[in-house]
Protein backbone atom coordinates (compact mmCIF):
# COMPACT_ATOMS: atom_id res chain seq x y z
CA UNK A 1 0.00 0.00 0.00
CA UNK A 2 0.94 3.53 -1.19
CA UNK A 3 1.58 5.69 1.98
CA UNK A 4 1.14 9.43 1.53
CA UNK A 5 3.54 11.38 3.07
CA UNK A 6 1.78 14.28 2.72
CA UNK A 7 -1.61 13.54 4.39
CA UNK A 8 -3.08 16.42 6.27
CA UNK A 9 -0.86 19.39 4.42
CA UNK A 10 -1.85 21.50 2.09
CA UNK A 11 0.73 23.79 -0.40
CA UNK A 12 0.43 26.82 -2.78
CA UNK A 13 2.84 25.99 -5.91
CA UNK A 14 2.92 28.73 -7.82
CA UNK A 15 3.29 28.60 -12.15
CA UNK A 16 1.50 25.18 -11.61
CA UNK A 17 -0.50 25.42 -14.55
CA UNK A 18 2.40 24.51 -16.55
CA UNK A 19 5.96 22.60 -16.93
CA UNK A 20 7.80 21.89 -13.70
CA UNK A 21 5.28 23.83 -11.49
CA UNK A 22 2.16 21.12 -12.84
CA UNK A 23 4.68 18.45 -12.17
CA UNK A 24 5.38 19.34 -8.82
CA UNK A 25 1.10 20.04 -8.12
CA UNK A 26 0.93 15.97 -9.52
CA UNK A 27 3.57 15.47 -7.09
CA UNK A 28 2.63 16.93 -3.92
CA UNK A 29 -1.14 15.55 -4.63
CA UNK A 30 -0.24 12.10 -5.52
CA UNK A 31 1.77 12.50 -1.69
CA UNK A 32 -1.64 13.49 0.18
CA UNK A 33 -1.18 17.06 0.07
CA UNK A 34 -4.00 19.73 -0.70
CA UNK A 35 -2.94 21.95 -3.63
CA UNK A 36 -3.28 25.66 -4.57
CA UNK A 37 -2.34 25.69 -8.30
CA UNK A 38 -1.56 29.07 -9.28
CA UNK A 39 -1.69 30.77 -12.37
CA UNK A 40 -1.49 33.78 -13.97
CA UNK A 41 -2.62 34.34 -17.62
CA UNK A 42 -4.08 30.06 -18.40
CA UNK A 43 -6.90 29.84 -16.42
CA UNK A 44 -7.61 26.66 -18.61
CA UNK A 45 -4.58 24.79 -17.97
CA UNK A 46 -4.86 25.30 -14.32
CA UNK A 47 -8.48 24.03 -14.13
CA UNK A 48 -7.40 20.71 -16.47
CA UNK A 49 -5.18 20.44 -13.75
CA UNK A 50 -7.01 20.70 -10.74
CA UNK A 51 -9.73 18.54 -12.84
CA UNK A 52 -6.92 15.88 -13.44
CA UNK A 53 -6.04 15.97 -9.67
CA UNK A 54 -9.11 15.55 -8.40
CA UNK A 55 -10.15 12.54 -10.52
CA UNK A 56 -7.25 10.48 -8.82
CA UNK A 57 -8.74 11.20 -5.54
CA UNK A 58 -6.63 14.54 -4.68
CA UNK A 59 -7.87 18.48 -3.69
CA UNK A 60 -6.61 21.35 -5.62
CA UNK A 61 -8.26 24.72 -6.69
CA UNK A 62 -6.68 27.07 -8.90
CA UNK A 63 -5.76 30.53 -7.99
CA UNK A 64 -4.73 33.82 -10.15
CA UNK A 65 -2.15 35.96 -8.82
CA UNK A 66 0.97 37.50 -10.56
CA UNK A 67 3.82 36.80 -7.87
CA UNK A 68 5.67 40.00 -8.79
CA UNK A 69 2.39 41.99 -7.04
CA UNK A 70 2.22 42.23 -3.06
CA UNK A 71 -1.29 42.45 -3.43
CA UNK A 72 -1.93 39.75 -5.91
CA UNK A 73 0.56 37.58 -3.35
CA UNK A 74 -1.84 38.65 -0.35
CA UNK A 75 -5.13 37.95 -2.38
CA UNK A 76 -3.56 34.13 -3.06
CA UNK A 77 -2.87 33.56 0.39
CA UNK A 78 -5.82 34.82 2.00
CA UNK A 79 -8.15 32.54 -0.83
CA UNK A 80 -5.83 29.39 0.15
CA UNK A 81 -6.16 30.06 3.55
CA UNK A 82 -10.10 30.65 3.11
CA UNK A 83 -10.27 27.20 1.56
CA UNK A 84 -7.89 25.00 3.41
CA UNK A 85 -7.34 26.81 6.71
CA UNK A 86 -3.82 26.48 7.09
CA UNK A 87 -0.35 25.97 5.11
CA UNK A 88 1.84 23.75 5.35
CA UNK A 89 4.25 23.85 2.21
CA UNK A 90 5.41 26.97 -0.42
CA UNK A 91 6.59 25.93 -3.73
CA UNK A 92 8.25 29.00 -5.39
CA UNK A 93 8.22 27.97 -8.78
CA UNK A 94 6.73 30.15 -11.15
CA UNK A 95 9.25 31.93 -13.39
CA UNK A 96 10.55 33.13 -17.03
CA UNK A 97 13.07 34.13 -19.27
CA UNK A 98 13.93 37.63 -21.55
CA UNK A 99 16.78 36.41 -23.09
CA UNK A 100 19.17 39.50 -24.54
CA UNK A 101 22.95 39.77 -25.26
CA UNK A 102 23.68 42.32 -22.52
CA UNK A 103 24.11 45.46 -24.73
CA UNK A 104 20.85 44.77 -25.90
CA UNK A 105 18.78 44.24 -22.91
CA UNK A 106 16.18 46.81 -21.69
CA UNK A 107 15.47 47.74 -18.29
CA UNK A 108 12.40 46.33 -18.78
CA UNK A 109 13.69 42.71 -19.69
CA UNK A 110 15.97 42.75 -16.88
CA UNK A 111 13.29 44.27 -14.36
CA UNK A 112 10.74 41.81 -15.31
CA UNK A 113 13.00 38.60 -14.82
CA UNK A 114 13.85 40.19 -11.39
CA UNK A 115 10.80 41.03 -10.33
CA UNK A 116 9.16 37.74 -10.86
CA UNK A 117 11.68 35.08 -10.61
CA UNK A 118 13.11 36.81 -7.39
CA UNK A 119 10.91 39.67 -6.15
CA UNK A 120 7.74 36.67 -6.35
CA UNK A 121 9.75 34.39 -4.00
CA UNK A 122 10.78 37.36 -1.68
CA UNK A 123 6.62 37.97 -1.41
CA UNK A 124 5.66 34.27 -1.57
CA UNK A 125 8.21 33.49 1.03
CA UNK A 126 7.60 35.77 3.59
CA UNK A 127 3.76 35.49 3.82
CA UNK A 128 4.40 31.65 3.85
CA UNK A 129 6.68 32.30 6.71
CA UNK A 130 3.93 34.70 8.33
CA UNK A 131 1.34 31.66 8.56
CA UNK A 132 4.07 29.09 9.73
CA UNK A 133 5.55 31.17 12.51
CA UNK A 134 2.08 31.56 14.14
CA UNK A 135 1.10 27.70 13.09
CA UNK A 136 3.86 26.38 14.49
CA UNK A 137 4.01 22.67 14.21
CA UNK A 138 1.49 20.89 13.91
CA UNK A 139 1.30 17.57 15.60
CA UNK A 140 1.06 14.74 13.94
CA UNK A 141 1.21 16.21 10.97
CA UNK A 142 4.63 17.37 10.22
CA UNK A 143 7.67 17.58 12.25
CA UNK A 144 8.73 21.09 10.66
CA UNK A 145 6.29 24.01 11.02
CA UNK A 146 6.61 24.57 7.37
CA UNK A 147 8.42 24.08 4.53
CA UNK A 148 9.40 26.29 1.65
CA UNK A 149 10.83 25.15 -1.78
CA UNK A 150 12.90 27.84 -4.02
CA UNK A 151 13.01 26.74 -7.54
CA UNK A 152 16.46 27.86 -8.72
CA UNK A 153 18.29 26.38 -11.28
CA UNK A 154 21.56 24.90 -12.79
CA UNK A 155 22.51 28.56 -13.59
CA UNK A 156 22.28 29.40 -9.68
CA UNK A 157 26.18 28.21 -10.27
CA UNK A 158 26.67 28.14 -14.17
CA UNK A 159 27.33 31.89 -15.76
CA UNK A 160 24.83 31.33 -18.66
CA UNK A 161 25.99 34.39 -21.72
CA UNK A 162 22.88 36.32 -23.11
CA UNK A 163 21.06 35.54 -20.20
CA UNK A 164 22.18 37.69 -17.50
CA UNK A 165 19.02 38.81 -16.17
CA UNK A 166 17.86 35.30 -15.17
CA UNK A 167 21.13 34.20 -14.43
CA UNK A 168 21.32 37.04 -11.64
CA UNK A 169 17.93 36.00 -10.56
CA UNK A 170 18.71 32.39 -9.94
CA UNK A 171 21.87 33.53 -7.85
CA UNK A 172 20.10 35.45 -6.00
CA UNK A 173 17.88 32.84 -5.09
CA UNK A 174 20.73 31.01 -3.73
CA UNK A 175 21.07 33.89 -1.01
CA UNK A 176 17.52 34.19 -0.66
CA UNK A 177 16.74 31.12 0.27
CA UNK A 178 20.18 30.33 2.33
CA UNK A 179 19.83 33.33 4.41
CA UNK A 180 15.95 32.46 4.85
CA UNK A 181 17.17 29.00 6.00
CA UNK A 182 19.12 30.43 8.80
CA UNK A 183 16.29 32.87 9.74
CA UNK A 184 13.51 30.64 10.44
CA UNK A 185 15.35 27.82 11.34
CA UNK A 186 14.49 28.60 15.12
CA UNK A 187 10.93 28.30 13.83
CA UNK A 188 11.05 24.99 12.38
CA UNK A 189 10.93 25.97 9.04
CA UNK A 190 12.96 24.46 6.50
CA UNK A 191 13.66 26.36 3.06
CA UNK A 192 15.76 24.54 0.56
CA UNK A 193 16.40 25.00 -3.22
CA UNK A 194 15.99 22.68 -6.05
CA UNK A 195 18.19 23.70 -9.32
CA UNK A 196 16.79 22.10 -12.58
CA UNK A 197 19.24 21.54 -15.43
CA UNK A 198 16.90 21.16 -18.48
CA UNK A 199 13.66 19.64 -17.46
CA UNK A 200 11.34 19.45 -20.75
CA UNK A 201 8.50 22.33 -20.41
CA UNK A 202 7.51 25.53 -22.87
CA UNK A 203 10.17 27.53 -21.14
CA UNK A 204 12.77 26.20 -23.73
CA UNK A 205 11.40 24.41 -26.04
CA UNK A 206 14.07 25.49 -28.66
CA UNK A 207 16.55 23.48 -26.95
CA UNK A 208 14.11 20.28 -27.69
CA UNK A 209 11.77 20.54 -29.96
CA UNK A 210 14.33 19.42 -33.17
CA UNK A 211 16.56 16.67 -33.22
CA UNK A 212 19.56 18.91 -34.28
CA UNK A 213 18.78 20.70 -31.14
CA UNK A 214 18.25 18.32 -28.83
CA UNK A 215 21.56 16.33 -29.70
CA UNK A 216 23.13 19.70 -29.03
CA UNK A 217 21.39 19.86 -25.53
CA UNK A 218 22.75 16.43 -24.85
CA UNK A 219 25.87 17.26 -25.35
CA UNK A 220 26.25 19.09 -21.89
CA UNK A 221 24.07 16.35 -20.14
CA UNK A 222 26.32 13.24 -19.23
CA UNK A 223 22.95 11.60 -17.96
CA UNK A 224 21.92 11.79 -21.38
CA UNK A 225 18.38 12.49 -21.49
CA UNK A 226 16.63 15.03 -21.14
CA UNK A 227 14.73 15.80 -17.49
CA UNK A 228 11.02 15.91 -17.43
CA UNK A 229 8.62 17.71 -14.81
CA UNK A 230 7.91 14.46 -12.70
CA UNK A 231 11.61 13.90 -11.97
CA UNK A 232 11.36 17.55 -10.27
CA UNK A 233 7.74 16.29 -8.85
CA UNK A 234 9.28 13.10 -7.34
CA UNK A 235 12.17 15.05 -5.23
CA UNK A 236 9.89 18.00 -4.20
CA UNK A 237 7.32 15.82 -3.12
CA UNK A 238 10.04 14.27 -0.63
CA UNK A 239 11.72 17.10 -0.12
CA UNK A 240 9.01 18.60 1.41
CA UNK A 241 8.08 15.24 3.57
CA UNK A 242 9.54 14.16 6.61
CA UNK A 243 12.17 12.15 5.58
CA UNK A 244 13.93 15.13 4.89
CA UNK A 245 13.01 16.39 8.21
CA UNK A 246 16.75 17.45 8.23
CA UNK A 247 17.94 19.38 5.55
CA UNK A 248 17.44 23.02 5.38
CA UNK A 249 19.61 25.39 3.68
CA UNK A 250 20.98 23.68 0.49
CA UNK A 251 20.20 23.48 -2.89
CA UNK A 252 19.73 19.60 -5.16
CA UNK A 253 20.43 20.73 -8.24
CA UNK A 254 18.19 17.66 -10.24
CA UNK A 255 20.39 17.56 -13.80
CA UNK A 256 21.22 14.57 -15.16
CA UNK A 257 25.30 15.57 -14.25
CA UNK A 258 25.04 18.88 -16.26
CA UNK A 259 27.04 20.85 -13.48
CA UNK A 260 29.52 17.86 -12.96
CA UNK A 261 31.57 19.91 -16.02
CA UNK A 262 31.48 17.41 -18.79
CA UNK A 263 33.93 19.27 -20.90
CA UNK A 264 36.41 17.69 -18.38
CA UNK A 265 34.58 14.14 -19.59
CA UNK A 266 37.58 13.44 -22.12
CA UNK A 267 40.37 15.09 -20.30
CA UNK A 268 39.19 19.08 -20.71
P1 LIG B 1 7.12 27.12 -17.86
O1 LIG B 1 7.21 28.29 -18.75
O2 LIG B 1 6.47 25.87 -18.33
O3 LIG B 1 6.44 27.53 -16.48
C1 LIG B 1 6.66 28.75 -15.86
C2 LIG B 1 5.41 29.09 -15.10
O4 LIG B 1 5.59 30.33 -14.40
C3 LIG B 1 4.19 29.26 -16.00
O5 LIG B 1 3.09 28.64 -15.40
C4 LIG B 1 4.02 30.78 -16.04
O6 LIG B 1 2.69 31.18 -16.29
C5 LIG B 1 4.43 31.10 -14.62
N1 LIG B 1 4.66 32.53 -14.42
C6 LIG B 1 5.41 33.37 -15.18
N2 LIG B 1 5.31 34.63 -14.70
C7 LIG B 1 4.48 34.57 -13.63
C8 LIG B 1 3.98 35.53 -12.72
N3 LIG B 1 4.32 36.82 -12.82
N4 LIG B 1 3.16 35.12 -11.74
C9 LIG B 1 2.79 33.82 -11.63
N5 LIG B 1 3.22 32.87 -12.46
C10 LIG B 1 4.05 33.25 -13.45
O7 LIG B 1 8.64 26.82 -17.44
P2 LIG B 1 9.23 25.75 -16.39
O8 LIG B 1 10.40 25.17 -17.06
O9 LIG B 1 8.19 24.87 -15.87
O10 LIG B 1 9.76 26.73 -15.26
C11 LIG B 1 9.40 26.63 -13.90
C12 LIG B 1 10.56 27.08 -13.03
O11 LIG B 1 11.65 26.18 -13.20
C13 LIG B 1 11.09 28.46 -13.36
O12 LIG B 1 11.44 29.13 -12.14
C14 LIG B 1 12.34 28.17 -14.16
O13 LIG B 1 13.31 29.19 -14.07
C15 LIG B 1 12.82 26.90 -13.47
N6 LIG B 1 13.76 26.10 -14.27
C16 LIG B 1 13.35 25.46 -15.40
C17 LIG B 1 14.28 24.70 -16.10
C18 LIG B 1 13.92 23.93 -17.34
O14 LIG B 1 14.82 23.34 -17.96
N7 LIG B 1 12.67 23.86 -17.75
C19 LIG B 1 15.58 24.61 -15.65
C20 LIG B 1 15.96 25.29 -14.50
C21 LIG B 1 15.04 26.03 -13.80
Amino acid sequence: MEIQKLKGQSAIITGADSGIGKGVALALAKAGAKVSVNFVHNHEHADELVTEIKKHGGEAIAIKADVSREHDVLAMFAQHLSVYGSLDIMVNNAGLQKDAKLVDMTLDQWQTVIDVNLTGQFLCSREAAKIFIQQGVRQGVSAAAGKIICMSSVHEIIPWAGHVNYAASKGGIEMLMKSLAQELAPFKIRVNGIGPGAIQTPINKEAWETSEALNKLLTLIPYKRIGQPVDVGNLAAWLVSDEADYITGTTIFIDGGMTLYPGFSDNG
